[in-house]
């Protein structure tokens, strides 16, 4: 046994040091947890599994999703669970309301006024939602053809996506811009355009297609 001397408050004691020891691993502070969001497989998720065909929001004529002016459909449902999440409530697949053909209707005249640049889905998770997402950009490509631009946003990566279900390609292929990846709070940046933290990117879909490589979008500006 060893003892050594302390002093507390003008107080001299002797402390064996094996007490001591004990005491100071004791109040080591705990390791704070970091948070992430989920990381599901190749085709783990799938919206026929999941999805409720429900929306959470329809925002028409807004600034600030995208380019230009643009009508935004918020799907409901997203399991990637990102601490810090823009939108909690719409990560519960049965929250809003349902998606109807009176709705789409109204996207498609709001799309055509002349000053709308185009669609964009968002979430939730648009490709947990492929039932709903793929009907709309079908009828917007028949409608418009391309002279109104889909963008989507999604927690998949690119890379994820590719090695995905054959729904959420074929979404894909209906995109003209992609905003990708996880919002991940360590990572967080609100000085970027139109993303959360910096590991998202503003993805041009058909030249990344092309090309078989990712391109980002050639008017980002940060
Ligand atoms: S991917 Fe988007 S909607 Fe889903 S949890 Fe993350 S931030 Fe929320």
């Amino acid at each position: 046994m060893a003892e050594i001397r302390i002093s507390v408050g003008g107080d001299t004691r002797f402390v064996d040091t094996n007490d001591l020891a004990g005491k100071v691993q004791a109040k080591r502070p705990k390791r704070r947890k970091i948070r992430e969001p989920k990381n599901p497989k190749p085709m783990e998720w799938l919206a026929q599994d999941y999805s409720q065909e429900k929306i959470a929001d329809y925002k028409p004529f807004n600034f600030v999703d995208g380019e230009g002016v643009r009508c935004s459909l918020y799907v409901s449902g997203c399991l990637f669970a990102c601490p810090g999440c823009y939108n909690k409530a719409a990560q519960n697949f049965n929250y809003g309301r349902p998606y109807t053909q009176e709705l789409e209707d109204q996207i498609i005249a709001d799309l055509a006024q002349p000053y709308v640049q185009g669609l964009t889905l968002l979430g939730g998770e648009p490709f947990l939602n492929t039932q709903v997402c793929l009907r709309l950009v079908k009828r917007i490509r028949q409608e418009f053809g391309h002279s109104k631009d889909i963008w989507s946003w999604t927690g998949y990566d690119w890379d994820e996506l590719l090695q995905d279900s054959s729904d959420k390609l074929e979404l894909l292929s209906y995109l003209d811009i992609l905003v990708d990846g996880r919002f991940m709070e360590p990572l967080m940046d609100l000085t970027l355009q139109f993303r959360g933290s910096s590991n998202q990117r503003i993805i041009d879909v058909p030249r990344s297609l092309n090309q078989g490589e990712v391109v980002i979008w050639d008017k980002l500006e940060r």
